[in-house]
């Protein structure tokens, strides 16, 4: 090289220019971890309209904006190679960078996918006028409980408002077609240790059978006071409380549907109405409804099947005096002075749909007064037996390795 450098004037130009080329050479990292960072806020920033970055440097990344602004608005940041970007040929790693980044999120929930997120984060938790809302919600649902509770305690002779309201009674997510509340109580075993079966019952799904509601809160008293036991209950004491409560009790519902031949059997399409005409002679009160589990009454004891999931379904009627079962399992010979006498089943029927479609033991009992409670010792002696029966069954089920 022969320049020689005289002066410090002489040596000005080239300095600069050697510093020039060194700050071009340096700030291609700079901007690539600039890049870097910002890739991810390019997708943030189609969010947010592409507004301002944050970023406040050069011209470089001026262009990167541009380029995320074509990315945006094509919405198809994957497809966008970096010689598409204008005036950054150096930072091309850097688009690939971005590229990379913006694959990441899931292709079809780029960009508005992390808004969805954070409106997620954001409903997770409840404003305060939420909470109020819930809060009276819930207010309402218990106030309402406590009318069914009123209703039932002044309608029924054996059973006080207070026996209601004892019970704790909660509001199971439905209501009757007269949007009183579907309430139930769930008893859990006293121990974990032993035998669990899960049994679901019920009682008042004629309307009209006293009996069969009030039966339901002198069994869960004597739960209460005997502090439970092996078994899982949970209990729908009245599931057709229209029947009940409407002015003069009916054995239907307020459509005027039998619910007892509601439910969706697999004979019900072809079954439920023919059997109806011809073998009731179109009897109001055996009625089965224009279609299969077309009362919310119907449908919200099945969602109980459902979520409950029992082993065996009791279902307490009045007045034959006698007991019936229908699916599986071996049925107990009596309870209290119910004898068994089965009677088969109806379409439409929970003995029917529970017992022999879904394979869930149903017990029918059928006190032998619809108007007149049986005795306290009748009450106490129908429990025992029932435990017992249930004790065998599922002693012998463990013998089975079931
Ligand atoms: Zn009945």
């Amino acid at each position: 090289m022969k320049i020689e450098i005289q002066n410090i004037k002489e040596i000005s130009p080239i300095i600069l220019l050697s510093v020039l080329l060194f700050v071009s050479c340096t700030q291609l990292p700079i901007v690539e971890e600039s890049a870097e960072e910002s890739a991810e806020e390019i997708v943030q920033e189609s969010v947010e309209e592409n507004t301002d970055t944050g970023l406040t440097d050069n011209t470089e990344l001026v262009s990167v904006e541009e380029g995320s602004a074509t990315i945006v608005s094509d919405a198809d940041v994957g497809q966008v190679l970096p010689s598409q970007v204008e005036g950054i040929p150096a930072a091309s790693g850097e688009l690939a960078t971005a590229e990379e980044n913006v694959e990441e999120v899931e292709p079809g929930l780029r960009g508005p996918a992390l808004e969805t997120e954070s409106q997620l984060i954001e409903e997770e938790l409840p404003s305060v006028e939420e909470l109020a809302r819930i809060n009276e919600e819930m207010r309402i649902q218990q106030r309402n409980v406590d009318i069914l509770c009123e209703e039932i305690g002044n309608k029924l002779g054996s059973i006080s408002v207070e026996d209601c309201l004892t019970q704790d009674l909660e509001f199971a997510g439905a209501y009757s077609v007269n949007a009183r509340p579907l309430a139930l109580r769930d008893f859990h075993p006293r121990s974990l240790e032993g035998v669990k079966t899960r049994v679901l019952i019920m009682g008042g799904i004629h309307g009209d059978e006293y009996s069969s509601i009030s039966i339901m809160f002198k069994w869960m008293s004597l739960l209460r006071e005997s502090g439970g036991n092996n078994y899982a209950w949970r209990f729908l004491p009245s599931v057709n409380p229209d029947g009940l409560l409407d002015g003069q009790a009916i054995r239907q519902n307020a459509s005027g549907v039998d619910l007892n031949r509601n439910f969706p059997s697999e004979d019900w399409d072809i079954a439920a109405l023919e059997y109806w005409r011809n073998n009731t002679g179109e009897n109001p009160r055996r009625y089965p409804g224009e279609a299969a589990a077309s009362e919310p009454e119907v449908r919200w004891i099945i969602e109980q099947i459902e979520k409950f999931d029992p082993e065996v379904i009791v279902s307490v009627h009045a007045p034959y005096h006698l007991l019936d079962f229908d699916g599986p399992s071996q049925a107990p010979d009596k309870i209290g002075d119910l004898y068994l006498h089965q009677l088969g089943v109806y379409p439409g029927s929970l003995g029917n749909y529970a017992g022999l479609d879904l394979g869930i033991p149903v017990v029918t009992l059928e006190l032998p007064s619809a108007g007149i409670m049986p005795s306290i010792e009748q009450i106490e002696t129908m429990w025992i037996d029932m435990l017992a029966w249930l004790n065998t069954r599922s002693q012998s089920e463990q013998r089975a390795g079931l």
